[in-house]
């Protein structure tokens, strides 16, 4: 039997000591039997780990003080249930983050349209759960998003162009209000900071329709609705603010060409080789 069978993909660069103790429990994961040192050193080196071998016995050695492997009668190492534990975490980690990287790399307004139907299930229970809860903080949070020297919210109101008026801002503190850790985790990923160019976006898509005045309205009348623990009317108004932005995307999508459409895209998306801002 191999010994790499299901490891890790090789490390191209200089690993750091998180990856190198990531591989190295997979190495030893990996092992039909207890592995020894110089075994270990093999595989780690065939997952193109290039470190020298005094760190690496270090890097095992801490590893055992950790209680994540353990040495079985002078034959070798192989993981605890912590070490499986931990070794099971990072491969989820990675799994979550190319899987969520992929959903969310938006490229077309169909790929805009699906975020936003997506939006509209966790933005509904977020709205719901946080009327559940009412946790003032949150609340005045979300007050304070659009009111209080806020120069964005009148601005936005009397019309003039801004940028992001939208206010993603607003949603993310919309999903933390909800309080619950799972709908934090999927509004946190729909609005992670590397798609805040779709704020952009939406709102010359919006704009185009002449309906960007009414989302500082609406994100007003959802937090009244929050506080007073209106949890169907906070969850339907909710539900219904993205509908509208639904329906602006399709109205645009459908009175203008794609090749518009894509240079539109092409102008306000990052391109992937710079750092986003
Ligand atoms: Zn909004």
């Amino acid at each position: 039997m191999g010994l790499h069978r299901g490891v890790a993909p090789r490390i191209p660069r200089a690993a750091s000591p998180t990856e190198i103790v990531t591989t190295l429990l997979s190495v030893i994961g990996a092992a039909p039997q207890p592995i020894g040192a110089r075994a270990a050193l093999t595989g780690l080196r065939q997952q193109g780990v290039t470190e020298s071998e005094s760190t690496i016995n270090r890097r095992m050695r801490q590893l055992d003080a950790e209680g994540m492997t353990e040495s079985v009668s002078g034959k070798g190492r192989v993981l605890t249930e912590k070490g499986k534990g931990f070794l099971a975490l990072a491969a989820a980690n990675r799994r979550l983050g190319s899987v969520l990287a992929h959903a969310l790399d938006v490229r077309n307004l169909f790929d805009l349209l699906d975020w936003l139907v997506a939006r509209r299930a966790i933005e509904r229970e977020a709205a719901r759960a946080a009327a559940r809860h009412g946790n003032s903080e949150d609340i005045e949070r979300l007050e304070r998003e659009h009111h209080g020297g806020d120069p964005g919210h009148r601005r936005q109101a009397a019309g003039e162009r801004l940028p992001g008026a939208e206010g993603l801002g607003f949603h993310r503190l919309l999903g933390r209000a909800s309080r619950n850790r799972v709908l934090i985790a999927l509004s946190d990923a729909v609005f992670d900071p590397q798609l805040n160019w779709l704020d952009e976006l939406l709102d010359v898509i919006i704009s185009a329709g002449g309906a960007r005045e009414r989302s500082a309205h609406e994100h007003e009348e959802m937090t009244a609705a929050i506080r007073a623990g209106d949890i169907d009317r906070a969850g339907d108004l909710a539900a219904a603010h993205i509908d509208r932005l639904i329906q602006a995307v399709e109205d645009f999508a459908a009175s203008n060409r794609p090749a518009v459409v894509e240079r539109l895209l092409a102008l306000v998306k990052p391109s992937p080789d710079l750092p986003s801002a």
